[in-house]
């Protein structure tokens, strides 16, 4: 197709090129033909008029004299000039006088008026008129007719030459149109071919070769330029498809993960509110049950009270203990339950924070005394007295923490710190419970707040406990504004820290300053280390000056050189539970020698109190308070004491 519209083309370009030679030659031939018509009617004008002119002043003397044969030899002279046909001499009156036909040239059957001066040109012939003068007068009239043969015979001879030339320049102009056209069709048939390759395959690298340094050159450039430009837009074109492509696909995918999330969230409604149920179900029944349990455990201590056989009272105290434990778990799954189901809600009362505080841990020292445990109880000076909150929950916090401390320690000290938070919130007070038991390994830590999860099954079975305490504490503390956390290593204690927020009441934090102990020298005798530091800070609050000792020995090696350099301890604070019976010893020794030692208070735990308080009693030493130290009741026997 492109052969056949290229060579259509060509076909163009010859006919253009033979059409534009032949009308530049027919132009030019024209051209010669009109000039050399023009020249040679000049040159037949000039010679007849010449031959009139001879012939003229040749006949002259005929017509003066009226010699008419004289006259007509003169004309027969005429012959000479094969152009003129006919020719006429008129009288002065315009009569004939005179007369010639060349030979074989049809003579006129009339002879025609004599005409006016000056020449005409018809179709085949000229008519030259002269007057013919004598002496300035005009004495007749000559008129020559020649014919114009020659002039057609010429213009026919000049048709076949222009003819013929025509044709030769046709040919010529066909052979060499032939070989320039190649030079231009071939470059369009590249084209014309390369563009159809390109619609075809779409292969837009194709470029065009072509040598030629003209337009064609140029249009070969600007069409490989062309290419370069499509072969771009169109890699920027595939480029977007696919970027579309894949917004498409991001776009669809998003839709599909939004369909998700919905489905998602009501999943999560229905499940949240199926767990709502479950804890609503929970608190009620756990509620129900508490009702008979009660019961059975108020039966169960009325029968205690009764006379029982030791069988009867055995199997009735086992009962007791199950129900207690029974009714715990209740207790925490009901509480654990109302989290759940949003149905726990905190007080705002104003309550002492340090009785509240004080009560729980004074609970609680029984089990740490029963295990040997120190428990320590610190509250900062700045605490306030006065707050408002839950006293009950902070309680349960509390005791949860404490007991757990104490039921993974089996040796050492348990601390109960509270202080006021520095820059934080007003009001924000921080708890603190450290131990120094089997500790949780740091695996484990991130998970014993979940609910029903206890950080060693093969440990916790032995102790017991539903794995919920921890679970219901951090929420508790969550809804008092606060966080609660451990810092722990297996092996080496734990310590639980949580905040809480209070409102603040009454600012005054300590009991006021007394006189009375301003400057007193007291002796602490206190094997433990915390304790002992615990108690010098209390004392100081109320700037007394406490002296500290580890032990008995140490303790009486003060008390007498203090006695020796006449600054006598006016108070010694002596732990009941020292190793042995040194306190008891030293005890003894210091009431022997009322000087050594003004007063002596002495600090027993709940369980050692009944048995031991009459053995210092009997030294006469009445003073005695219970561990752990709590600021009120040491403030209060320090000044009863003094
Ligand atoms: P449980 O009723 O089992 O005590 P909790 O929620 O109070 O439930 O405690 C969860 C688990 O966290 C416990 O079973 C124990 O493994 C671990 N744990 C809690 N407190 C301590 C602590 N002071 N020392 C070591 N482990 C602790």
């Amino acid at each position: 197709m492109t052969t056949a519209r290229a060579s259509g083309i060509g076909r163009k370009l010859t006919v253009s090129h033979m059409v534009s030679s032949a009308i530049a030659l027919l132009l030019a031939c024209g051209a010669f033909v009109v000039w050399e018509y023009a020249m040679y009617k000049s040159a037949l004008r000039n010679t007849i008029a010449t031959q009139a002119q001879i012939v003229g002043a040749n006949a002259t003397s005929a017509l003066l004299f009226a010699d008419a044969k004289s006259a007509g030899e003169t004309l027969a002279a005429l012959r000479a000039e094969p152009a003129i046909e006919r020719a006429y001499i008129y009288d002065r009156w315009g009569a004939v006088f005179a007369q010639y036909a060349r030979e074989g040239a049809q003579p006129a059957r009339d002879a025609p008026a004599a005409e006016p001066g000056g020449e005409r040109f018809e179709t085949s012939r000229m008519v030259l008129t002269r007057d013919i003068v004598s002496e300035g007068e005009k004495v007749g009239r000559i008129c020559l007719y020649a014919g114009l043969d020659g002039l057609h015979r010429r213009l026919l001879e000049y048709l076949r030459i222009t003819a013929l030339v025509l044709m030769v320049a046709c040919l010529t102009a066909l052979f060499t149109s032939r070989r320039l056209q190649r030079g231009i069709s071939k470059p369009i048939l590249e084209l014309a071919r390369a563009a159809e390759t390109i619609s075809a395959t779409q292969d837009y690298s194709i470029r065009v070769k072509l040598e030629s340094h003209d337009e064609l050159g140029l249009l070969g450039e600007h069409f490989n330029a062309m290419l370069e430009q499509t072969s771009r837009h169109t890699h920027e074109l595939m480029r977007l498809n696919e970027e579309l492509a894949a917004a498409k696909e991001i776009s669809r995918h998003t839709h599909e993960l939004m369909r998700l999330n919905q489905e998602l969230a009501a999943a999560k409604e229905i499940a949240e509110s199926a767990t709502r149920l479950k804890s609503q179900f929970l608190a009620n029944m756990s509620h129900e049950i508490r009702t008979p349990m009660n019961g059975i455990l108020g039966m169960t201590e009325l029968a205690l009270d009764t006379d029982l056989k030791p069988e009867q009272r055995e199997l009735l105290s086992v009962v007791k203990t199950s129900g207690e434990s029974l009714l715990t778990i209740l207790n925490d799954i009901l509480d654990f339950s109302k989290i759940e189901a949003g149905k726990m809600g905190l007080d705002s009362i104003p309550f002492r924070i340090r009785d509240v505080l004080g009560d729980t841990v004074r609970i609680l020292a029984i089990r740490a005394e029963e295990k040997g445990l120190e428990l320590i109880f610190r509250v900062a000076p700045d605490v306030p007295a006065l707050v408002a909150g839950d006293p009950n929950r902070l309680r349960q916090i509390l005791s949860n923490l404490i007991g757990n401390a104490v039921k993974f320690t089996t040796a050492g000290e348990v601390v109960v710190s509270v202080e006021r938070c520095a820059g934080r919130q007003e009001g924000t007070l921080a708890f603190e419970v450290r131990d120094t038991g089997i500790g949780i390994p740091a695996a484990q830590q991130e998970h014993i707040f979940e609910a029903f999860v206890q950080a060693d099954g093969s440990i916790t079975r032995q102790h017991g406990g539903t794995g919920l305490g921890l679970a219901i504490s951090s929420q508790l503390v969550g809804m008092m504004g606060g966080h609660l956390d451990v810092v722990s290593a297996a092996g080496e204690g734990s310590a639980f820290r949580f905040t809480g927020r209070f409102e603040l009441l009454h600012e005054e934090s300590q009991a006021a300053l007394d006189p009375a102990m301003r400057g007193v020298p007291i002796l602490v005798v206190e094997d433990n280390q915390t304790s002992r530091a615990l108690i010098a800070e209390l004392l100081r609050t109320w700037e007394a000056v406490p002296v500290l000792a580890e032990g008995s020995e140490a303790a009486a090696a003060l008390l007498e050189k203090a006695s020796a350099e006449g600054h006598p301890f006016r108070l010694l604070l002596l732990d009941g539970s020292l190793p042995g019976d040194a306190a008891f010893r030293l005890a003894a020794a210091a009431s022997r020698h009322p000087g050594l030692a003004g007063e002596i208070v002495v600090m027993l735990g709940a369980l050692e109190l009944p048995q031991k308080s009459s053995v210092f009693r009997s030294q006469n030493i009445s003073l005695q308070l219970t561990k752990p130290v709590l600021t009120g009741p040491l403030q209060d026997i320090v000044r009863k004491a003094l």
